[in-house]
């Protein structure tokens, strides 16, 4: 029996184009990917409708490395959308011997995403892939040239589809028609196509990328973010609730500051270069606590910080920051 392996994002079109496989009879499995900007829970939800078995495949660190500096660049924001899929069908690609599958499928729609979907993309990505033969995009393929499934007879092209442009018209309907519910927005999950979270990442890169550790980037979901000095970054909770993800996630060498008097947020000094930090990133660290806590309108409040590991605070008078100078730092 033919068996196909479709990559599934977690969105609307990946599914479809699984589902659509199967009704030609072709036995499917599904793939999905996490990494530290994506984890596999839509994906999870959207084959389960489907019935569609599918495996997970953790590739944090690869995926990380090459976020860090892609080949073929980012996308609106810092989505590397060419290298990430290429990525992703290698991955899946070396699969195919071990789970006895002939083909590759993917969700992909002829120039629905203005960069990475367009004709000249989709040959870079199939090409990169290192799978070239083995890629059909069911959704868009009669806008493409026949695959060699297509012209070996393990796919009837007739039953497939040729879908173009940004309307999703087209893929609501086809859900409606084949009882699929309950789907996220497209790229809904990828947090590299979120505008703040990219203008976070972009800094964190900007200031020695190489380091960068999946932590690193967990803690980018967290909280206000700040950029005071070009050696030291700032996290400020924004309410009770991310205390705790934040203190997990606070390494040996960073600053933690809490007004001493009254209760207010935490502010976590980071510094770019391992446990330095200047008199200056301390006291701007210090006023930014005070002016997100109860003594916000005070002249001077009273503010302890230590090291996760100190037994004993450190304690300064600072007076709160004014909102044109949390302005200016805000990431
Ligand atoms: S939206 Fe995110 S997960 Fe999807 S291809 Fe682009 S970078 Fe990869």
């Amino acid at each position: 029996m033919t068996k196909a392996l479709a990559l599934v994002s977690g969105g609307l079109d990946s599914i479809l184009a699984a589902r659509l496989i199967q009704m030609q009879g072709i036995e499917v499995i599904g793939i999905c990917f996490t990494s530290a900007f994506f984890g596999s829970k839509n994906a999870e939800k959207m084959a389960a409708q489907i019935e569609m078995p599918l495996i997970v495949v953790d590739f944090t660190e690869e995926h990380l490395k090459m976020t860090k500096d892609p080949k073929h660049g980012y996308g609106k924001n810092m989505n590397p959308c060419i290298d990430c899929h290429a990525m992703m069908l290698n991955y899946a690609g070396k699969m195919l011997e071990e789970l006895n599958a002939d083909f590759l499928i993917t969700g992909e729609v002829l120039n629905q995403r203005p960069m990475s979907q367009n004709k000249k993309s989709l040959d870079i990505v199939r090409k990169e892939s290192g799978f070239e033969d083995k890629i059909l995009r069911p959704l868009c393929a009669l806008n493409l040239p026949p695959t060699k499934m297509e012209m070996d007879g393990l796919v009837d092209r007739t039953k497939l589809l040729g879908i173009s442009g940004k309307s999703r018209k087209q893929q609501i309907e086809l859900a409606k028609q084949w009882g699929i519910k309950d789907y996220p927005s497209p790229a809904g999950g990828c947090m590299l196509t979120e505008p703040q979270f990219a203008k976070r990442l972009r800094d964190l890169y900007s200031h020695g990328k190489e380091k960068v550790e999946p932590i690193d980037i967990k803690l980018l979901r967290i909280g206000r973010h700040m950029r005071i000095s070009p050696d030291a970054r700032l996290i400020c909770t924004r309410n009770e609730s991310e205390y705790g993800p934040l203190m997990e996630l606070v390494k040996d060498e960073y600053l933690i500051f809490d007004t001493a008097d009254c209760s207010g947020s935490t502010a976590v000094l980071i510094p770019s270069e391992a446990g330095v930090f200047s008199r200056e990133d301390i006291m701007f660290a210090a006023s930014v606590a005070a002016r997100y806590s109860k003594e916000k309108e005070k002249d001077s409040v009273r503010v302890k910080f230590k090291k996760k590991n100190d037994k004993e605070y450190e304690y300064i008078w600072v007076k709160p920051v004014g909102d044109e100078d949390i302005r200016k730092v805000l990431l």
